[in-house]
């Protein structure tokens, strides 16, 4: 990889070598695009075969932060960290406090959190040697685990969806099938349940199946077998490339919105499902909830506003869907469009020229507490 080169051509910001001989940390902090705000998104513990696979991943990590956080209406750029290293044989403490010392001398351009082979533990020992880090636990001042939030932000992104789909604003007595039970399944799935929807659940982990089968889930214990469930949503919560050439065909439902990140094996899969009539909720705008949640920490962490503003899920959704509509291209397309209509109207802001809808991006989320406690929107 000539890593000028793609730096420039994908238009990064700063990409950051981060090693520290002592502890044998190994790791790179990528700041992709801070228009919008301090760059977030987590650091990753991961052993890629080569630098040049880890330097890849955090690269294209750092660029899809920039697109979550843009198309929730966040002020908030893209950043990625990575750890080059094998979370199962363990980080040591002071590689972790390394790691979080060339955070914090990136003054708070980027903040960090948890991702995959990251633990809470590893966030505390961050948080003595930066400022910059959310997602700690509650006793500490953070938000902590952002799988329950998620999980509802992807249930108003759902509801959205099948108002689009079938012209009804509920999920009474329709079937989802849901891929995988894990963290954020489980609060999407008491969602579900509450709004009355039936539930068909799979997992390859028989733990999170007699879970499934304890709420009265119908449960498939064949994995594979779900693709060809009867149903009027598919919840993809599990792995990334699921949505390809060889499931699209097999699926049954009207409408795709789930958890898991990078669903679609290739851009062109997104255009199959389009073709094939099914109505595909990009997975970046519906498991937005996690980051809108620890954006809402950096500015102090309050619950009630976190849960408000992932609640908005549903209006990016519907937005998404009716651009799609509207111009005539694939929900991911339309998705992609909004981020970088936004980053754009900020780079024109930035040049001297608001517009009214840049005043109106940058006053989405401002919202004030009056003194009896009600959230109200802030005057511009
Ligand atoms: P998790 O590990 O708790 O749950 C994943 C579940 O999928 C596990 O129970 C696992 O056994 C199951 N699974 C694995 N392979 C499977 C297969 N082939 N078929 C069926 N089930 C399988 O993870 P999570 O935190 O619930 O996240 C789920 C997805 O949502 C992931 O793709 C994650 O990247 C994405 N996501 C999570 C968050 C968050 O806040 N946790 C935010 C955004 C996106």
């Amino acid at each position: 990889m000539d890593i000028i080169e793609t730096l420039q051509t994908g238009d990064y910001e700063q990409l950051l070598v981060a090693v520290d001989k002592p502890s044998g940390l190994r790791a790179f902090v990528c700041i992709h695009d801070t228009t919008l705000g301090p760059s977030l998104g987590g650091v990753r513990i991961w052993p890629h075969a080569t630098e040049e696979d880890a330097l890849a991943d955090v690269l294209r990590l750092a660029r899809a932060m920039t697109y979550k956080s843009a198309a929730a209406g966040l002020d908030f750029g893209g950043g990625k960290g990575l750890i080059w290293a094998d979370p199962r044989t363990g980080v040591s403490e002071a590689a972790i406090r390394a790691f979080a010392r060339h955070v914090d001398s990136l003054g708070g351009r980027y903040i960090t959190t948890e991702d995959v082979g990251v633990t809470p533990e590893h966030l505390i020992a961050m948080s003595k040697e930066t400022r910059h880090v959310v997602g700690l636990p509650a006793h500490l001042g953070g938000s902590g685990n952002t799988s329950h939030i998620t999980g509802f932000g992807v249930y108003r992104g759902m509801k959205a969806a099948v108002h689009e789909a079938f012209g009804v604003d509920c999920l009474r007595d329709m079937t989802v099938a849901v891929q995988g039970f894990g963290k954020v399944a489980s609060s999407l799935v008491g969602h579900l349940l509450a709004a009355g929807a039936r539930i068909v659940v799979t997992d390859v982990n028989r733990e999170a199946l007699e879970r499934a089968r304890l709420l009265n889930c119908r449960v498939l214990d064949d994995p594979d077998a779900i693709y060809d469930v009867q149903c009027d949503v598919f919840a993809p919560c599990a792995l990334g490339g699921v949505l390809n050439e060889k499931t699209i065909r097999r699926l049954r439902a009207k409408v795709v919105a789930g958890a898991a990140n990078n669903q679609l094996l290739t851009p062109d899969d997104g255009r199959k499902l389009w073709h094939h009539g099914i109505v595909y909720v990009p997975d970046f705008i519906i498991n937005a909830g996690g980051v809108i949640n620890l954006a809402v920490e950096v500015g102090g962490y309050d619950e009630d506003i976190a849960r408000e503003r992932v609640g908005h899920v549903y209006d990016t959704v519907t937005e998404v869907l009716k651009t799609s509509h509207k111009r005539g291209i694939p929900p991911h397309e339309a998705a992609d469009r909004l981020a970088e209509e936004r980053l754009e109207r900020a780079r024109s802001a930035q040049n001297g020229q608001l517009n009214g809808k840049a005043h109106e991006d940058r006053d989405r989320f401002r919202r004030v507490r009056t003194p009896d406690g009600a959230l109200e929107q802030a005057a511009a």
